[in-house]
């Protein structure tokens, strides 16, 4: 770059080195590539490692870097809940619970999750776990067909992704309700089947809604592109552009 083009790498450069280390696995490659970089390192950086700890389940490494994301960005509440997911996922629940004390002890909310998609020049909001749309009796009846259908083609709700101390039966429904899914099935219903559906969502996707936006992009055959806060996912015949790495 610098020698043939005369471009000094910004932050921005090095942040995709670390993604392109991270989406192949390479997670020590990674930090050591961090560990050198000359200029100044933002949470960005070391948040990407930590996306790339959470898809190839290394909980050391997602330790380190949410140390430092403590210190870089210590009110984004995102990357404590991808930690208290890892540990979830590896049925560590004492941990999980440990990091969602640590998120009230410091007086981290989580930012509630909020999807907007654009019908006819309105933009229609929702937030997770939201009933109050007029539609939300068709939404809610849609959702349910569709999760028949998808648990046919082997769909099983993740719930590892729900932070709440509930039972299996309450934490299903918080799950089915997430905002994406609600704008999901709003969409689906209002939007017309050869235009793709657009949303857009203030906080990362969550697994959960990734595997569920795959199935029902091959079950109601439609094109679905969610802008979450990290990337574009294009969802189309049962696959995510994203390749399953966000
Ligand atoms: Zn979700
Ligand atoms: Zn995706």
């Amino acid at each position: 770059m610098t020698r043939d083009y005369g471009i000094i790498p910004q932050i921005e450069h090095y942040g995709c080195m670390v993604d392109l280390f991270s989406r192949a696995g390479l997670l020590q490659e990674a930090r050591e590539f961090i560990e050198n970089i000359p200029i100044e390192v933002n949470g960005v950086v070391w948040g990407t490692l930590l996306g790339g700890c959470k898809v190839h389940k290394n909980i050391e490494l997602a330790e380190e870097a949410t140390k430092h994301l403590a210190e870089l960005d210590p009110l984004n509440d995102g990357y404590y809940v991808v930690l208290s997911n890892i540990y979830a996922e590896a049925e560590r629940w004492e941990d999980a619970a440990r990091v969602r004390r640590l998120m009230r002890n410091r007086g981290i909310k989580k930012t509630p999750g909020c999807s907007s998609i654009e019908v006819d020049g309105i933009i229609h909001t929702f937030v997770a776990g939201d009933d109050s749309h007029p539609q939300s009796p068709k939404m809610f009846q849609l959702w349910e067909k569709l999760l028949g259908e998808m648990k046919q083609r082997g769909y099983a709700p993740n719930l590892s992704v729900v932070l709440l101390d509930t039972d299996e039966e309450s934490k299903e429904k918080f799950l089915y309700r997430h905002s994406e899914k609600l704008a999901l099935c709003f969409g689906l219903l209002n939007i017309s089947p050869k235009t793709p559906i657009r949303i857009m969502k203030n906080l990362r996707v969550c697994e959960d809604c990734h595997v569920a936006f795959k199935c029902i992009s091959a079950i109601a055959n439609r094109e679905i592109i969610v802008r979450d806060r990290n990337r574009f996912h294009c969802f189309k015949d049962g696959l995510c552009s994203c390749q399953d790495y966000w």
